[in-house]
């Protein structure tokens, strides 16, 4: 019997890595470079989202990642992740705090909607490309707002 349970652990183990390369290489596709949070794994396992955290194996995920990106000349970095889901991405303001369950970013600034996750990825690349030199402009700055 424990071997069987031995044989399914490294058989999910053998899924999952390759999942993880799979979607590394189809990320590596698509873009020049790739940001990520650079997330305290370790302190979150210990939070609420411990157990999402722990089942997605989100560091092993990075790593692979980072390797992928790196053997197939595509730029990986990652970032402060500190305030991405209470930043707009289309003005700068500082929006507060979102609850999990509250799934839409809606600025009172600039009134720029859209879903959550979407806007945290594009702070995310803003703080990115700020660190690689590149000057970021603000949509609002631009004076082309997104489409309401
Ligand atoms: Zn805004």
């Amino acid at each position: 019997m424990q071997a069987k349970i031995r044989l399914l652990h490294e058989r999910i183990h053998t899924i999952r890595r390759e999942f993880h390369f799979q979607t590394a290489h189809q990320l590596c596709n698509d873009v020049g470079m790739i940001f990520a949070e650079d997330l305290n794994l370790k302190m979150m396992s210990r939070g609420m989202l411990a157990k999402h955290c722990l089942d997605a194996a989100w560091g092993n995920f990075l790593d692979i990642l980072k390797w992928v990106c790196w053997k197939r000349g595509v730029f990986f970095a990652k970032v402060d992740p500190n305030g991405t889901s209470q930043t707009c991405p289309q003005c700068g303001a500082h929006t507060g705090k979102k609850e999990l369950s509250q799934r839409v970013h809606e600025c009172d600034e600039c009134g720029y909607i859209t879903d959550r996750d979407v806007a945290a990825a594009q702070v995310v690349m803003q703080r990115g490309l700020v660190a690689v030199g590149h000057t970021v402009i603000l949509p609002v700055e631009e004076g082309c707002l997104a489409p309401r």
